[in-house]
């Protein structure tokens, strides 16, 4: 999953258990509008899922 986050919406993203962002491209120096919030502007991230055992979420 790709998305283009802003840093408050990267940081609830970085919250998720089992979940972590990687920057697409750590030369991006262009801000483009965040797809979750359509405000603030941020950069490309990839959301990435780490192996977590399944318990209450999901
Ligand atoms: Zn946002």
């Amino acid at each position: 999953m790709l998305l283009c986050l802003c840093p408050v919406c990267r940081d609830q993203f970085a919250g998720i258990p089992g979940t972590y962002l990687k920057r697409v491209d750590k030369e991006q120096n262009v801000k483009e509008t965040c797809t979750y919030c359509g405000i603030r502007k941020g950069y490309d991230y990839r959301v990435l899922r780490r192996k977590v055992r399944k318990e209450k979420q999901e």
